[in-house]
């Protein structure tokens, strides 16, 4: 079902352009541009390339060049979120002043060996719903003064959010509208499942999670479209809007495109990307039977 009922509906494709395109996304861009015309409502395209390490112009020109092959068309200009660093960092200091936001000093070989430390020992630690473990509870407790001698001295360090902190300041249920191809109607949000995740990394600037939500608000997105595998993630997002006093908007989480076996299409598992297919000779017309729709 495709959701309506709001004004200027809204949608954005939001790719990192860390690689080239594949089936998967093309289902996502393509399902974003079919909703927003079923609307009147517009697409907007945003690269997700806070990864400076891993993200190239190069990727995004390819992208650019295979959205509009597919015939996709979207409102200008394209949103780089590597220009909108300071847009993250408003609503992280936010955070942090509202004492919701902790330096996280240790490091991922310290956390692996806590955890594997733990489990040895017969105690099983939390995972969040794509089985990472969770951040242990260690530097929420840091005293004040030590956090700020450890800033002071240059220690390395993440910023997190403290999410139980957050959950009580909010005091009420969350929860969020869906209407995508797994579970649909008013979703319960489970933030906590996450445990405390990173809003700020000490090697990337800002996180996945807090510059989505602060991107999504900023551009007045009222419809998410992207894949079931962000399902879980809305719990994060939605506890964000919450504490940054943003809107939610309307989710729809679709199928996942699979290769032959069954696992997630990706570039490093060797699946072929939309420009090979369409030097084959496939034409855009074949690609959205490919994908089903
Ligand atoms: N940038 C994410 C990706 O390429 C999508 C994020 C989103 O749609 O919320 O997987």
């Amino acid at each position: 079902m495709i959701p309506t009922g709001r004004q200027n509906p809204t949608f954005r494709f939001a790719p990192s352009p860390n690689g080239s395109l594949h089936l998967g996304h093309a289902l996502s861009a393509l399902l974003n541009a079919d909703m927003a015309e079923a609307l009147g409502g517009h697409l907007l395209l945003r690269m997700e390339d806070i990864d400076i390490a891993r993200c190239k112009p190069e990727f995004e020109t390819a992208i650019v060049e295979d959205l509009l092959w597919l015939g996709l068309t979207w409102q200008q200009p394209v949103r780089r979120q590597s220009e909108h660093l300071s847009a993250y960092r408003q609503a992280l200091d936010g955070l942090i002043a509202r004492g919701l936001a902790y330096p996280a000093f240790m490091s991922r070989g310290e956390v692996k060996a806590r955890v594997s430390a733990s489990e040895k020992a017969g105690r099983s630690w939390p995972r969040d719903p794509d089985g990472a473990p969770h951040y242990p509870p260690d530097d929420r407790h840091l005293a004040s003064d030590e956090r700020e001698t450890r800033i002071a001295r240059g220690d390395k360090h993440a910023w997190r959010l403290d999410v139980e902190a957050a959950v009580a300041a909010i005091g009420a249920d969350l929860d969020f509208q869906e209407t995508g191809d797994g579970p649909t109607g008013v979703i319960k949000a489970d933030p906590l499942a996450w445990g405390d995740v990173v809003l700020w990394r000490s090697d990337a600037p800002s996180s996945y999670h807090l510059s989505v939500t602060v991107d999504d608000a900023l551009q007045g997105v009222t419809h998410v479209v992207r894949g079931l595998d962000l399902f879980a993630a809305t719990g994060i997002h939605r506890l964000l809007q919450e504490l940054l006093g943003l809107p939610a908007p309307v989710y729809h989480h679709h199928r996942l495109i699979t290769g032959a076996d069954g696992h997630k299409l990706s570039k490093s598992n060797g699946d072929t990307g939309l420009a090979e297919l369409r030097a084959q000779g496939f034409s855009s017309a074949d690609i959205r039977r490919l994908v089903g729709l």
